[in-house]
């Protein structure tokens, strides 16, 4: 198994890092050329979604992962990355993937006093798993065939569509591999 990271900005290496320690393979993608290698799944990290689509437009990369995502490549993305896979985003209208029925607010807890940690439980992936949110988006509604997965303090963090799985918090910044295991298995 080969999983795609998109690594234009943001918390990518993290990701490696954590699928490494699952002797999961791994490679980055800065663009097209990279993008092109064969891959299973794609991973887009946390960081600064403002940014990261500013790139991935410069380096004509919209299309490919579009495409290739509503072809069924399964697809994680955490925070920023949520935001690049949503629909709908109530706050922002720049262009996106928009590959997965969710509408969701970025910055949704405040510019300064966005960040902070929780323990919570995510269905199907187990109990008390580290959340730490960083000027986190969470996710205001969700369309018909996405699974609600974790909601903290009555907002949805957490949400699966068929192969594309999402969450307002940053697992590769903790040490917990559960939320990247559950992903290997729908990967797999
Ligand atoms: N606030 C960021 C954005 O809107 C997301 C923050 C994150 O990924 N930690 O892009």
């Amino acid at each position: 198994m080969k999983i795609a990271i998109l690594a234009l900005q943001g918390a990518f290496e993290e990701h490696q890092k954590m699928l490494a320690c699952l002797g999961v393979d791994s490679f980055l993608v800065r663009n097209l050329n990279d993008w092109n290698q064969p891959k299973d799944a794609l991973v887009i990290p946390g960081g600064e979604s403002t940014a990261m689509l500013r790139i991935m437009n410069d380096e004509h990369l919209f299309e490919p992962l579009r495409c290739a995502i509503m072809d069924g490549l399964p697809v994680m993305g955490t925070c920023a990355g949520m935001i690049l896979l949503a629909k709908n985003v109530e706050n922002d209208s720049r262009e996106r993937l928009a590959t997965m029925d969710i509408t969701v607010l970025r910055n949704a807890y405040g510019r300064q006093l966005g960040s902070f940690y929780v323990d919570g439980n995510v269905e199907g992936v187990g109990e008390n798993l580290p959340m730490t949110f960083i000027r986190a988006p969470y996710i205001m509604s969700v369309g018909d065939g996405v699974e609600v997965l974790a909601v903290v303090d009555g907002k949805i963090v957490a949400a699966r569509q068929k192969s594309q799985l999402v969450c307002s918090f940053h697992p590769e910044l903790t040490d917990d591999l559960r939320i990247h295991q559950f992903f290997l298995s729908m990967v797999e």
